[in-house]
């Protein structure tokens, strides 16, 4: 089925020609390079010989604060996207913490981070804006590299931003900010603070930001998939709470625009709970969700996580087979390919069978209401009405069944 083009005419990256996100040249970028190597070096030895337990705490808290605070709020769900409101100074203060992960300016994080959204969105795009290589060239390209475009589209950033003073001062020193927050770390408590509240932080997050980029965009489960896209989004549940939020990806790429990352019941979003203590205090207002947002038809939601499917599956079938149940069980199916006779042919008389053509597929119910859906459904029926044979078959099929519904229905969103 041919996927449905992708309204892009409202994105800040503008491409008149779609091979501007795919034709280009990864180089080594020495001030990326050198920037992460030496904070890296520094908080690998510096650490060792400078350890002490007050100097870690400081690392974890200062952590926290810059990827709460600073990338997730900040930077992310405020200045790229707009999720929320707040006071300007608030924003400047989440945006100037922002800084503080050590990644780049605030204009040319949300540059990279709307290029890659593009090109995403797009049917194909280079593999270095999709985390499509492998683990260690996407190690060595996303730390210590840069892409270069042949011919890259232009961003258009809104002029609130692109000529705010404030921005443009943290874009040209972005490096420099770690200066002023080092010498109060150095006064407070010596080398062992800098090492570990600067260097280490810079390392964690810098380190951190492409190690969730990648898994985020190959391994994990999702509940959306956004048809005729470069690569998909994948959630990456256990660094909930280390990303503040941010690794529910498949969510981001579902509602780019939402504040809110987590969308379902334990999916942690620490970033959305600080969202609702600000709002709460009046400091944050305009919460966008993803029922305020506009419809795209290329979103197309995914049955519930594989395993957590067949976990369901596996123990509606334990209840069906179980023999006090049989009787009660009741076969519901739309009769499309099978009429009623059919049915009885297939299953014997004994079966309760009901023909429901509003019924969107065939389903197995007891009367309590556990149901097995499809051809689970089907087998799981044979089982527990013929005889010995087509028992055995049924058994036989019923593991095949279960992988191909877990494995390829994808029903659509809506
Ligand atoms: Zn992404
Ligand atoms: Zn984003």
């Amino acid at each position: 089925m041919e996927a449905p083009v992708p309204n892009l005419d409202w994105h800040r990256v503008q491409a008149v020609d779609h091979r501007s996100v795919l034709e280009g040249e990864v180089r080594w970028s020495p001030s990326l390079s050198l920037w992460f190597t030496a904070n890296a070096t520094v908080a690998l030895v510096g650490g060792v010989l400078l350890f002490r337990w007050s100097a870690l705490l400081l690392f974890i808290v200062a952590t926290g604060i810059v990827l709460l605070f600073g990338h997730s709020l900040g930077s992310h769900r405020k200045l790229i996207h707009d999720s929320f409101q707040c006071p300007q100074w608030l924003e400047y203060t989440l945006v100037y913490l922002g800084v503080q992960v050590g990644l780049a300016g605030p204009i040319g994080l949300l540059k990279q981070h709307e290029l890659r959204d593009y090109a995403q969105r797009l049917p194909d795009c280079h593999p270095f804006l999709r985390h499509g290589r492998g683990f260690w060239t996407d190690a060595w390209w996303q730390l210590h590299c840069e892409l270069k475009l042949s011919n890259p589209p232009p961003i258009r950033v809104e002029e609130a931003i692109a000529s705010n003073r404030f921005y443009r001062l943290l874009e040209r020193t972005w490096m420099w900010q770690q200066l002023p927050i080092a010498v109060i770390f150095y006064a407070w408590g010596g080398w062992s603070f800098v090492v570990y509240g600067v260097c280490a932080r810079v390392t964690a997050g810098v380190f951190g930001h492409w190690l969730i980029g990648y898994f985020a965009h190959n391994h994990g489960p999702m509940h959306h998939e956004v048809r005729g896209a470069a690569v998909q989004g994948h959630n990456v549940p256990w660094t909930s709470l280390l990303t503040m939020g941010e690794c529910w990806h498949n969510n981001h790429h579902a509602f780019p625009a939402s504040a809110r990352l987590g969308l379902k019941r334990n999916e942690w979003d620490p970033g959305w709970w600080t969202l609702m203590a600000l709002r709460k205090v009046g400091l944050a207002w305009s919460l966008r969700l993803p029922e305020d947002l506009a419809y795209r038809p290329e979103l197309v939601a995914l049955p519930a996580t594989t395993s957590r499917r067949f976990a369901r599956m596996i123990e509606a079938m334990q209840v069906l087979t179980r023999p006090a149940i049989h009787s009660g069980t009741e076969l519901v199916w739309p009769g499309r390919t099978l009429g009623l006779e059919g049915m009885r042919r297939l299953l014997g008389h004994e079966v309760r069978a009901t023909l429901d053509r509003s019924a969107s597929r065939l389903s197995l119910r007891t009367t309590s209401g556990k149901s097995l859906v499809g051809l689970p459904a089907l087998f799981v029926a044979v089982l527990n009405h013929r005889g010995a044979w087509a028992r055995l078959a049924a058994f036989l099929m019923v593991p095949a069944a279960v992988a191909f519904e877990c494995a390829f229905r994808h029903e659509p969103a809506r």
